[in-house]
Parts: C-alpha cells; sequence; structure tokens
C-alpha cells in the first residue's frame, strides 16, 4: 500500500514512511492511494474476534508489507493489553436503539489512547532498523498531550516535547503529562494559549534551518496511522451489532475531524454504515460546512469540551481530496486560498456528495449539561462534556427505529469531573489506574511563548540526526 499527499506533489510513501513523517513536504495529508475494501463474507468472519485480532485483519492492508502478520499481531496485543477493559472498547447499550461505544479504557482515559498506544509501538519498530532519532513536538489542549507521553516514554530513539498552554489544561490533565519522569519526556508550559502553543509548533516544523538539525515527526490526527487505529473500532462495534446484515449509525463528538474521517474511512472499506453523525459544540465550523458549505473560520470560544474547541479542523482536508475526486493540484489551491482568506465554499456537487454519508448538530453549552443531567438521570451513566455533545446530536438525529446508532464515548467522566460535577451533581471518582496522579513529583519547564526561547531549549536536548 502507497500512501499520496492530498496535494499531489509530494512523493508516495510505504506505510513506514508516512507514519514517520506525519506531514506530508507540500504541506498536504497522506491518504492511502486506494480504499482496501472487504467483501461482507470479510465482515462477517470479524464476528466473535478479539479487539486485537480484529485490529490486525482491519490493519493489514494498509501496513501493506511494512510489517509481517506476526509483528503486526505482536504490537496490536501489546498496545490493546495495556487498557484495563477486556474488550478493550466496550458496547453499553442506553436504551432500544442508542449505545455509547466506550473509548476511555486506555492508560489516560480518553480515546486518543486507542491509536497512540498503536503509534508508539510503530514508532519504536520502525527506529530499530535506521539510524535515525525521531524528535517528536506537539502542541496539546490536553488529552493529546497526555495519550502521547504515555505511548513515547521511556521508548528507545524517540525525545517527545510537550507544549501545553500554562494554567490552561485541567490539572488532572497537566499531572498526566507532568508527573511521568521519562527522561525522554520534555513538558513545556507555554505562557500563552493553545493557538500560540499550537502556532509555535508550526514555525519550528517549518524554520529550515531549525528542522533540518532534527528528525522532526507529529503525533497529532495529521498522522495517517492514528487514522488507521482509529478505523478498527468501527468494525469492532457495528459487527456486534449486527453488520454486515444491519447498518450502523455513529455520532462522532467532533473537533479535528479525525475520529469521524476514520468512521468515512471505515464506510469506505465497505462496512454498512447508515449515517455519520458530526457533533460540534458551538465552535462550530464542521456543522456549518455540513449544512451550508460554508467552511469560514470563526472565532474560538472556550467550553467545559476543550478538545472540541477547534476551528481549523486538519483532516477536513482528507474529505475534501476524496470530494474533489482526489484532484490534489485542485486541492492545493483550495487549500492555499483557504489558508489565506480563512474561508471555504464547498461547491454544490461536493456539499451534496457529503450530505449522502454525513449529517452534523451543534450543541450549545446547555443542552450539552442537559445531555450529561439526563444521561446520568435517565440512563443511569455518567458521561463526560465530549461524549454528551456525541449523545445529545444522536439523539436529536431522525433515524429509522430499526437502525442501531452508536455515540462514541471519547473520555472518561472523570478527566473533566468538574464539568460533570457541575451538571450532574456527582463527582467521578478517578479509577484506580490512576490514582497517585495527585502524589506525585511534577516536572515541567516553563516558557514564554517566543520561539526562539523554545528552539534553543529543545535543541539543547533533543538528538540531530
Ligand atoms: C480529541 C478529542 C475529541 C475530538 O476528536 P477529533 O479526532 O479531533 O475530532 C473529542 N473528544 C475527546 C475527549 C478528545 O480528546
Amino acid at each position: 500500500m502507497h500512501y499520496i499527499s492530498t496535494r499531489g506533489s509530494a512523493p508516495a510513501l510505504d506505510f513506514e514512511g508516512a507514519t514517520l513523517a506525519g506531514l506530508a513536504s507540500d504541506g498536504g495529508l497522506y491518504m492511502p492511494e486506494s480504499w482496501p475494501r472487504f467483501s461482507r463474507e470479510d465482515i462477517a468472519a470479524l464476528a466473535g474476534l478479539s479487539y486485537a485480532e480484529t485490529a490486525v485483519r482491519v490493519l493489514a492492508p494498509f501496513v501493506g508489507n511494512a510489517l509481517s502478520e506476526a509483528e503486526l499481531r505482536g504490537l496490536c496485543e501489546t498496545a490493546y493489553g495495556r487498557f484495563s477493559h477486556a474488550a478493550v472498547t466496550p458496547l453499553v447499550q442506553l436504551d432500544a436503539q442508542h449505545w455509547l461505544l466506550e473509548l476511555f479504557h486506555g492508560p489516560t482515559l480518553a480515546f486518543k489512547d486507542v491509536a497512540l498506544q498503536l503509534l508508539g509501538l510503530l514508532f519504536e519498530r520502525f527506529l530499530t532498523d535506521s539510524d535515525s532519532h525521531l524528535t517528536v513536538i506537539g502542541a496539546t489542549s490536553g488529552d493529546t498531550g497526555s495519550a502521547a507521553i504515555d505511548a513515547l516514554a521511556g521508548r528507545d530513539k524517540v525525545d517527545i516535547f510537550m507544549l501545553h498552554p500554562k494554567g490552561r489544561v485541567s490539572e488532572v490533565q497537566r499531572r498526566q503529562m507532568t508527573t511521568v519522569l521519562a527522561p525522554n519526556v520534555h513538558n513545556i508550559a507555554i505562557e500563552g494559549s493553545f493557538d500560540d502553543a499550537q502556532r509555535l509548533v508550526k514555525a519550528m516544523f517549518g524554520d529550515a534551518q531549525f528542522a533540518g538539525r532534527f528528525t522532526l515527526s507529529a503525533v497529532n490526527s495529521i498522522n495517517w496511522a492514528r487514522l488507521a487505529a482509529q478505523i478498527v473500532y468501527y468494525f469492532y462495534a457495528a459487527v456486534r451489532l449486527g453488520a454486515p446484515e444491519r447498518k450502523v449509525a455513529f455520532s462522532v463528538p467532533t473537533g479535528n475531524f479525525g475520529d469521524v474521517f476514520a468512521g468515512y474511512a471505515a464506510a469506505q472499506m465497505g462496512l454498512p454504515v447508515e449515517r455519520l453523525i458530526v457533533a460540534t459544540n458551538i465552535n462550530d465550523i464542521l456543522h456549518r460546512a455540513m449544512v451550508a458549505g460554508d467552511y469560514s473560520v470563526g472565532e474560538l470560544t472556550p467550553t467545559a469540551a476543550p478538545s472540541m474547541d477547534i476551528q481549523v479542523s486538519s483532516n477536513f482536508e482528507r474529505l475534501l481530496f476524496d470530494m474533489y475526486d482526489r484532484d490534489g493540484e485542485m486541492l492545493a489551491s483550495v487549500m492555499r486560498s483557504f489558508e489565506q482568506s480563512r474561508a471555504l465554499r464547498l461547491d454544490d456537487r461536493a456539499h451534496t456528495r457529503i450530505g449522502e454519508l454525513f449529517s452534523s448538530a451543534r450543541i450549545d453549552n446547555d443542552a450539552m449539561a442537559l445531555a450529561m443531567r439526563q444521561a446520568a438521570e435517565n440512563m443511569g451513566e455518567v458521561i463526560d462534556p465530549h461524549t454528551a455533545i456525541g449523545l445529545s446530536a444522536a439523539m436529536a438525529a431522525d433515524l429509522p427505529a430499526d437502525i442501531p446508532v452508536v455515540t462514541l464515548a471519547t473520555a472518561h467522566p472523570a478527566k473533566f469531573r468538574d464539568a460533570v460535577e457541575r451538571a450532574t451533581g456527582h463527582r467521578p471518582l478517578l479509577p484506580p489506574r490512576v490514582s497517585g496522579l495527585f502524589e506525585r513529583e511534577e516536572r515541567y519547564e516553563t516558557l514564554p511563548g517566543e520561539l526562539q526561547a523554545v528552539e534553543a531549549y529543545i535543541a539543547e536536548r533533543a538528538t540531530e540526526s
């Protein structure tokens, strides 16, 4: 399997190359050159398989020759062996039609673990064959940072530098990052906002003199291997609810469009998906794109679901690539103009095609709190603010009664316990696997939001290539 850039001019890479590179050199994102197809028999044969074995079947065509099947199986068993639930991503039934797919049983309590635990092992495996040493630099509003640090701590040949906005992540999120004392983990609290941190990371990747000294890589969801790992749980859940005989709908709390794009990929591979519901909070660029074809950047408003407080959804470019018939040259010019004007109008054909599989909903803060309260009172389930947005959108969707609707539960409620307590009156307990978080020593460096200071700090500690 080869991977091509959405902007048409970067060289095609195999799975190993695309995994290590993250972003394509022409500024685009890597996509499989074609979607692998699973027949009805292939899908039916997934019934009863463990999560790790389902992952091997679903990922094998994407991995191609980069790993043997036995190696892939070994990595999947190690990655998913670290989850605290035997089903890895269990389904919980809420009522006759609605289900939660719990994706938060990994080490850091958010769904990002599902992909990053595997990505950490892939990095290590691909680097053992080579002389390179990877320098991972990322910015986080909380969940990606802790999941990436857990996945990469102590691994050979990888250093990770994670920037978070000082004082603007929750205490649980900060401690999940800063109490990891492995020597290859470097936490930096930036004096500024998440956008400032993200801008610094982009500037470092774009600074040829700095970037040229290291082999830089990215762990956010622009990395194709992350999305590939997320396709697995769409198959796993749908098969348990009757696929391939029965179609299933998914409601996905969305920020960077990574998780829901994995659902789109599953549908392209032959999984019978009735609908993908894009659930946004009041930062609703994707909802506006879905209903009116208006993908224009608005003002960012912080909410109790911070992992969805995003204005530009990087992975939307991957969907546009397919909608524009994979014309990379044309998409490169569309994206260049979007980067200038901060606005993009979908043409009628692309807009109509998107509407064939996707719908969307914008859930405001009151509806989010109401969904948390109703889930607790009527269904006996304490859910986090992100999941609440997905569930509220699922409940509002007008789907036939015989279609199961699965809401992706993306974070453990204890990770956002202040917001959950405000909405429901219950303060969720941290599960035993993260207890002790408040007693452990923290280590991080506070730096001003200035490129020079951050580059100097990293250059002193990273391994040159
Ligand atoms: C990252 C995250 C999301 C959004 O996922 P995307 O792939 O960015 O759309 C939703 N909920 C939680 C808890 C997250 O950590």
